[in-house]
C-alpha cells in the first residue's frame, strides 16, 4: 500500500493528496481513499479502483480542510472489498482517520483482546485493528496512545493517523515497510515514497526513522523516538521491485541501486550473447546495467501495455487459448536469429516468465538466457508484500537448473543476496530478506514460518 499525510492550511489538501496517491499508485492499483479534517470535523471518501477512477473535480472540492490523509490498498490479508478500503475511520474515544502500509503478525491475539473490552469491527482487514487501539486509548494525547501502541503491534506498519488537530505519523520498530518525511512551504508531510513529494513540489527531508512518531501540527513537527529498536529491518524487495526508480530509500535513489544490481549480475553470471533485452517496465534498469557491465548491445525486444493493472479483466479460458498477448508482445525485427539475455527484477510463480521465454522463441530468439536481478524467492512475505503461497513459488525446492528447465531457458542464473547489499550499499543486518532467506527479523517468526509449512 501506499500512504501520504499532510498538513498544510491555505492550500488545497485534498488535490495535494489526489496527486501525492497518483505519485503511489505502483503500490497499491485496488483502492483509493482521501480524508480531510476542518473545524475539528473528519469527512473521508475511498474506493475501489485506482486513484483517478475513485476522485474527481467535484469530489475533492467537497473534501476541504487544513490538513489530510491518503490511502492506496494492495491486499494481502483481508479480502478486496469496499469494507477493507481505507483511509479507516472510528470514532470510539477519539474521533481517527488511518491510512496503514503493512502486514501485522499478533493479528489473532490483539483482534481476540478487543473483541473482549467489546469493541466491534467493519472490516477483516489488519489496519482497523490499529485504529482500534488507537481509537479506544484512555491515553489522554494520541502521541501517548501511539507510544503506548508501538510497544504492543508486532508486524510492519508505516502508519499515518489524524486526529481533530494534527496528522500523526510512525514506523514500526523494525522500520519494515518505508515512509519519508518532507516539507512543503513551512509545513510538513509524509509520504510512503518521496516520489510523492516530487509532484507536489514538496522537498524530501528524510526517513522517519524505525520506532519513531512524527507528530504535525500548524506550528510545525515535534518528534519522540518511542522504541529503541534493537535493528532495523527496511524490506530490500523495495529495493528490488516494489518502490518507484526516483524514490530515495535509505539515502539512495532506486534507479541507481538497480543498475548496480544489473552490473554485479553480469559479473556473476555472464553469458555469451548477441543481445540484452529488459521485461519491461520492472528490468529496465538492471538490463541496461547489465548491458553496461557486459559491453554487450542493448534493444527493446518487448512491448508491455502499461495500463495492464492488478484490476484488469482477466482474458477467460477462450481469448486465452488464443494466446492473448494481454501484456507482452514481443517484436521479431529485434529478436529473431539472435542469442537473447532477458533481464528482469524477480521470479515469484514463474508463470510471466515462462509465457516471456515462449514468446520470445515464437519470434525467432535462437538462445533465451535469464537473468534475474534478485536472488530466487523461495519464502512467503509476512510484511506486507504478495509473496504468494510457498508451493506456488517456481524456486521452492527446484534448483537453478531444474527451475530453467521449467521456464524452457536455455539458462538462468539469479543475484546473489551479497550482490545486492553490494548494490545497494547496505547492510545486511538492517534489512529485511526473509523471502530469499528464510530468517524472519522477528523474533520467533522463523521457527513460526517453519512450522506452518512443515
Ligand atoms: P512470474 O514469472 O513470477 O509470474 O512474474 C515475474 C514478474 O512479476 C516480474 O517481472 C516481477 O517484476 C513481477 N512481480 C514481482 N513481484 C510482484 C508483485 O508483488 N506484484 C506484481 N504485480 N508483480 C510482481
Ligand atoms: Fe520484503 Fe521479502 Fe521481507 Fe517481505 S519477506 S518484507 S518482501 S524482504
Ligand atoms: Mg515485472
Amino acid at each position: 500500500c501506499g500512504v501520504f499525510g499532510i498538513v498544510a492550511p491555505g492550500r488545497e489538501v485534498s488535490r495535494l493528496t489526489y496527486f501525492a496517491l497518483y505519485a503511489l499508485q505502483h503500490r497499491g492499483q485496488e483502492s483509493a481513499g482521501i480524508a480531510t479534517q476542518q473545524g475539528g470535523h473528519i469527512m473521508a471518501m475511498r474506493d475501489q479502483g485506482l486513484v483517478n477512477q475513485v476522485f474527481d473535480e467535484s469530489k475533492l472540492r467537497a473534501l476541504q480542510g487544513d490538513m489530510a490523509l491518503g490511502h492506496v490498498r494492495y491486499s494481502t490479508t483481508g479480502a478486496n472489498s469496499w469494507e477493507n478500503t481505507q483511509p479507516v475511520w472510528r470514532s470510539d474515544k477519539r474521533e481517527i482517520a488511518l491510512a496503514h502500509n503493512g502486514n501485522l503478525v499478533n493479528v489473532v491475539e490483539l483482534h481476540t483482546e478487543l473483541r473482549q473490552a467489546g469493541v466491534t469491527f467493519r472490516s477483516t482487514s489488519d489496519s482497523e485493528i490499529i485504529a482500534a487501539l488507537l481509537s479506544t486509548h484512555e491515553a489522554d494525547t494520541i502521541e501517548d496512545a501511539v507510544v503506548d501502541v508501538l510497544q504492543r503491534v508486532e508486524g510492519a506498519y508505516s502508519t499515518v493517523v489524524m486526529t481533530k488537530d494534527r496528522v500523526v505519523a510512525f514506523r514500526d520498530p523494525l522500520g519494515l515497510r518505508p515512509l519519508s518525511l518532507g516539507m512543503i512551504g513551512d509545513t510538513y508531510c509524509v509520504a510512503s515514497e518521496s516520489c510523492a513529494f516530487d509532484i507536489i513540489g514538496a522537498k524530501f527531508l528524510r526517513d522517519v526513522q524505525p520506532g519513531e512518531v512524527v507528530s504535525i501540527t500548524e506550528k510545525g513537527l515535534q518528534t519522540r523516538q518511542a522504541v529503541e529498536s534493537p535493528r532495523s529491518a527496511l524490506c530490500v524487495f523495495e529495493h528490488i521491485y516494489f518502490a518507484r526508480p526516483d524514490s530515495r530509500l535509505g539515502g539512495r535513489v532506486i534507479q541507481v541501486s538497480r543498475g548496480r544490481m544489473g552490473e554485479i549480475l553480469a559479473r556473476e553470471a555472464p553469458v555469451e550473447a548477441d543481445l540484452v533485452i529488459p521485461v519491461p517496465d520492472s528490468g529496465g534498469p538492471a538490463a541496461r546495467g547489465f548491458a553496461r557491465a557486459s559491453g554487450l548491445p542493448q534493444d527493446d525486444g518487448l512491448i508491455k501495455n502499461r495500463y495492464v493493472a492488478r484490476t484488469f479483466i482477466q482474458p477467460g479460458q477462450e481469448l486465452r487459448k488464443h494466446g492473448l498477448r494481454l501484456k507482452f508482445n514481443p517484436l521479431p525485427e529485434v529478436v529473431a536469429g539472435k542469442r537473447i539475455v532477458v533481464v528482469d527484477d524477480s521470479i515469484v510463480r514463474g508463470n510471466t516468465t515462462r509465457q516471456i521465454v515462449q514468446m520470445l522463441r515464437d519470434a525467432g530468439a535462437t538462445e533465451v538466457h535469464m537473468r534475474i536481478s534478485a536472488p530466487p524467492i523461495k519464502h512467503p512475505c509476512h510484511y506486507g508484500i504478495d509473496m504468494s503461497t510457498r508451493e506456488e513459488m517456481i524456486a521452492h525446492n527446484r534448483t537453478e537448473a531444474e527451475v530453467a528447465a521449467e521456464l524452457g531457458a536455455d539458462s538462468l542464473a539469479y543475484l546473489s543476496l551479497e550482490g545486492v547489499y553490494e548494490a545497494i550499499d547496505g547492510e545486511r543486518e538492517a534489512h529485511c530478506d526473509a523471502c530469499f532467506s528464510g530468517v524472519y527479523p522477528l523474533v520467533g517468526e522463523s521457527a513460526k514460518d517453519a512450522f506452518e509449512h512443515a
